[in-house]
């Protein structure tokens, strides 16, 4: 994500509020409390049949900035989307298959959906449903799910997202002819149920019905487009793992410029709504998007996606964000070559290699920052050096700036300009301190080991001193954690 200000859509009044038990059931039938435990303790159960007892999968899937994001028992393999949206009521409806893996034996499991309900069915059968919390959606099969089954789940639902708001967030940016569901950390349950954390990454069909007059982009590779009377229904699919929030799709009037490049299928689209000028500037600067991949490519290893390119929208939502293979620019930020740069190394850092909790975000901008001033260095700028030195003597006398945890900032701050800026800059520090061969060699190496994957801090920091043979506890601290500027000194990368 790269910011504008304001740095968030909108300000909300509600807070996470963790339901706990079970609570009566607004869309009828009842699902076996979730009382964990008392059962269990009942009866001294050995361990490995206690596995093999369905149980209740947990509301969350353990991270503690968002407690209810993800959900446990289950691993997410497939999407398959079919979303219809009428601009006229502002409703979305829609039908998502999901082909699910039981990671434990469930009696009943959770998603992640913040739109009304209509139907659900585990393997062709209906199963029961309810809502504990306005955000999870609890199904409890007609058959308690074996460890390690596959299933598939078919959920049906329509309502009006744009009034709803989960996490200070209300994520729906729609206007009377378009619409663009582009957020982080969370944008999926105001479209398609999902087990929506970083760490479960799967494949995507998605297929939405509009106004035949629009277009409707969305990730990975166009599979059809089929118009009926008035209105047009697309199929995108994205083959290549990905996370929930990383899914999108843009539905309005729009140009679209498309080709292949060096073997890479890209694909741009630009609001018509813009204004002229703006626009012509918006396609002449996205179709840099290739030639931008493929110098990423030789610096980072090969592109991981099945595709490129980019979205202009006319919404302006403050921020450009890394959507997998077609990142999303508002507002003017399609023309800046710098946020193109910084979403397309996102495709390598966020998107291939993912937080593994959210207190990791530093391994998704601090790095896309970074990129900037890598890139820039190559094409007529400063050295990153250079560019280290200026920021550092401007931001020194700087409390706040410094006083950030960049390993823990805490989830008000993820998006701060600390974790940006200050996090770019250690990577050059680190650069400067262990040299340009072991630092490509770490960044390589950590993107091809953890493609499609996780990673934290802590691994980083691991896998970085295995490759420099170097104890990096210290610069690590000085950098990340510490509340105070780094002394000017050569370990600190600053000399
Ligand atoms: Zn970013």
């Amino acid at each position: 994500m790269a910011l504008a200000v304001p740095p968030r859509l909108l300000a909300a009044t509600v807070g996470v509020a963790v339901a706990a038990g079970f609570l009566a059931t607004p869309s009828g039938g009842a699902v076996e409390p979730t009382g964990a435990g008392a059962s269990n303790e009942a009866v001294a159960t050995p361990d490995t049949e206690r596995l093999l007892e369905p149980t209740p999968g947990a509301q969350g899937i353990g991270d503690r900035y968002w407690p209810l994001d993800g959900n446990g028992g289950i691993d997410v393999q497939h999407y398959d989307i079919v979303d219809s949206y009428d601009f006229d009521s502002g409703t979305l409806s829609g039908t998502t298959t999901l082909r699910v893996r039981a990671t434990q034996a469930l009696s009943s499991f959770q998603l992640d959906f913040l739109l009304p309900v209509s139907s659900v069915s585990v393997d062709g059968v209906e199963a029961v449903h309810d809502r504990p919390h306005r955000h999870e959606l609890r199904i409890a099969p007609a058959t308690p799910l074996v460890r390690g089954e596959r299933f598939e789940l078919v959920v049906e639902y329509a309502g009006k997202p744009g009034p709803i708001r989960y996490a200070r967030e209300r994520n729906w940016a729609a206007d009377s002819d378009e619409v663009v569901t582009m957020n982080e950390p969370h944008m999926a349950p105001w479209w398609f149920p999902s087990n929506d954390h970083p760490t479960d990454k799967a494949r995507y069909d998605i297929t939405i019905t509009g106004p035949a007059t629009h277009q409707t982009i969305s990730n990975g590779l166009l599979v059809d487009r089929v118009v009926d009377g008035d209105q047009a229904t697309t199929h995108w699919r994205a083959t290549d793992p990905m996370v929930a929030y990383l899914a999108f799709f843009a539905l309005g009037r729009y140009d679209v410029e498309q080709g292949v490049s060096q073997g890479l299928p890209w694909y741009v689209a630009v609001s018509q709504e813009l204004p002229d000028a703006q626009r012509h500037r918006a396609m002449t600067s996205l179709k840099r998007s290739p030639a931008v991949t493929a110098w990423l490519d030789k610096r980072l290893g090969a592109y991981p996606f099945e595709s490129t390119g980019g979205v202009a929208p006319s919404i302006n939502v403050g921020f450009a964000l890394e959507n997998q293979t077609r990142p999303t620019y508002s507002g003017s930020s399609a023309t800046h070559l710098p946020t193109i740069v910084h979403e397309l190394a996102h495709q390598w850092f966020g998107d291939s290699v993912s937080v593994r909790r959210w207190r990791d975000i530093w391994l998704n901008e601090g790095f896309a920052t970074f990129m900037e001033a890598a890139y820039a260095e190559k094409h007529g700028g400063r050295s990153a050096q250079q560019w280290l030195r200026a920021q550092y003597d401007s931001r020194r006398g700087d409390a706040s700036f410094w006083r950030l945890d960049l390993a823990d900032p805490g989830r008000r701050h993820i998006f701060d300009e600390a974790v940006y800026l200050r996090g770019g800059m250690a990577l050059q520090a680190l650069r400067h301190r262990i040299g340009n061969r072991d630092f490509w060699k770490a960044l390589q190496g950590w993107v091809e080991e953890r493609q499609y994957g996780n990673g934290s801090v802590k691994a980083f920091r691991r896998h970085v001193e295995q490759v420099s043979r170097t104890d990096l506890d210290r610069f690590f601290r000085v950098w990340l954690t510490a509340p105070r500027a780094p002394a000017v000194t050569r370990p600190n990368g600053l000399r």
